[in-house]
């Protein structure tokens, strides 16, 4: 007697004695997503075959996560680590080799169209935008990418990977369809927004809408008073009423932007993490859905 033919009777006996199911008769794929975008993409393809293990979880920034021991393990247990690529998360590759992780490696952007972010001040050099999945189209890739590194740890699951991939690509075409309606109902003129996330690039470029820096509050601490009255000179003089300044969190100032230059500041975008699960934005789809209503809602305000 071979030993695969007596792991078949002792798992025919388990079904038979209903002590596990046929669907958990084999064992799920590990997979680990670097951050829960990611997480989201990798559960939509892998379906019921994969268990996902998510590092920088919901409201976590993935740029600057500091791994604990649970996710070197986790790592180490998995078969397929799924990354973003383009820099956004340069702890990942220093995690996988300190784990001594020997399985495959997902780079999720691979074969999409990269594009430079503005030069911040204190760059001489444009670096890459690394917020790719930020245009639905190149979530196509991301998902295509994902299908075949798990296909490549779990040959006999191919088939669904791939078709659950190509469902959800049908998914993020109907969705770019939508939002380019959306937004072509919107007079080009427009299309101009003030946010402190310079995330948006792709989305930006993909749906024709301007993105401005708030003049004043770019950094992470609360603005000052010259600082808020610099935001509202720039608001009058680009004649912007779409606004989205994450780090106003102070409700004096907020009513101030209201009181001084017309402007409700809009509801919390995402950008780089998905909400919890009672969030807004608790799949990619939901994120991007939230994130285009709000800023077309900002955007018909705009003169
Ligand atoms: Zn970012």
């Amino acid at each position: 007697m071979t030993h695969n033919t007596l792991k078949f009777i002792m798992l025919t006996m388990l079904v038979a004695s209903g002590l596990i199911s046929r669907a958990h008769g084999t064992e799920l794929l590990p997979v680990v997503a670097s951050f829960s975008i990611l997480g989201d993409l990798v559960q939509v393809v892998g379906g019921a075959r994969v268990k996902v293990t998510t590092l920088a979880g919901p409201n976590t920034d993935a740029h600057e996560f500091t791994p604990r021991p649970a996710d070197a393990k986790a790592v180490l247990a998995a078969r397929v680590f799924v990354v973003n690529g383009l820099n956004f998360e340069p702890w990942a590759q220093k995690l996988a080799q300190s784990a001594g992780y020997k399985g495959g490696t997902v780079v999720a952007s691979k074969g999409i169209q990269p594009r430079t972010m503005a030069a911040e001040s204190g760059h001489a050099h444009a670096e890459i935008d690394p917020h790719a999945w930020q245009n639905p189209l190149n979530v196509v890739q991301y998902v295509a990418n994902i299908a075949a590194g798990l296909a490549k740890a779990d040959p006999s699951g191919a088939p669904t990977y791939q078709a659950n991939a190509a469902a959800y690509a049908k998914q993020l075409q109907d969705f770019d369809a939508q939002a380019k309606a959306q937004l072509d109902a919107i007079a080009p003129t427009q299309r101009k927004v003030i946010t402190s996330h310079d995330a948006f690039g792709y989305l930006a470029a993909r749906y024709g809408i301007t993105m401005l820096a708030p003049e004043g509050v770019n950094t992470d601490s609360e603005p000052s008073a010259k600082h808020v009255a610099e935001l509202i000179r720039q608001i009058k003089r680009e004649k912007i009423k779409a606004v989205f300044v994450e780090n106003m969190s102070n409700p004096r100032l907020i009513a101030q932007l209201s009181k001084d230059a017309g402007v409700r500041v809009g509801a919390t975008l995402y950008s780089d993490a998905l909400s919890g699960a009672n969030g807004p934005a608790s799949s990619y789809l939901k994120m991007m859905q939230h994130n285009l209503t709000q800023l077309a809602a900002g955007m018909r305000l705009n003169p």
